[in-house]
């Protein structure tokens, strides 16, 4: 499916799309200038608009709206706020809530174990 050349349904377009989130915070740097951050709040901001899952994007300002307005002021607190962000997605879809602990080894690190090396 992922690998077929037809338009993307909501959960292709979802992977790839937390694929692309989080590896932004993972990128993202320790110490953010105040115009990356506001940037970032901005990019954020208007992706909450435009994800083009409209009932997606419509829950996503709702759960930012409810006391979730993005962290940005370095780079795991954008990288946990993100992960808390996907597992308000999971818990809505009934799916396992991920460890925001592991965010970094998951997007940015690699497991300890070193299968990712
Ligand atoms: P995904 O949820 O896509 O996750 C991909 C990988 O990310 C996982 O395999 C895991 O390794 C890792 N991961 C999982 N949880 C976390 C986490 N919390 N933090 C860090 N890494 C994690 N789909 C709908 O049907 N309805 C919606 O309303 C909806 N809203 C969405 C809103 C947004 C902003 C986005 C980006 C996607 C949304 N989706 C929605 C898509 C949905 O979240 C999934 O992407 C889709 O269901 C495919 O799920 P999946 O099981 O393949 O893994």
């Amino acid at each position: 499916e992922s690998q077929s050349d037809c338009p993307p349904d909501v959960e292709e377009l979802g992977r790839s799309t937390w694929t692309l989130l989080h590896t932004m915070t993972a990128q993202y740097p320790e110490r953010p200038s105040l115009t990356q951050q506001l940037e970032t709040k901005s990019f954020i901001g208007l992706f909450s608009k435009m994800y083009p899952c409209w009932h997606c994007a419509d829950d996503f300002r709702s759960w930012m709206k409810g006391g979730n307005e993005p962290r940005v002021s370095n780079r795991d607190e954008f990288g946990k706020w993100m992960c808390e962000a996907h597992n308000a997605v999971n818990v809505k879809l009934g799916k396992k809530e991920f460890d925001c602990n592991k965010w970094e080894e998951r997007w940015r690190t690699g497991w300890k174990d070193g299968r990712c090396d």
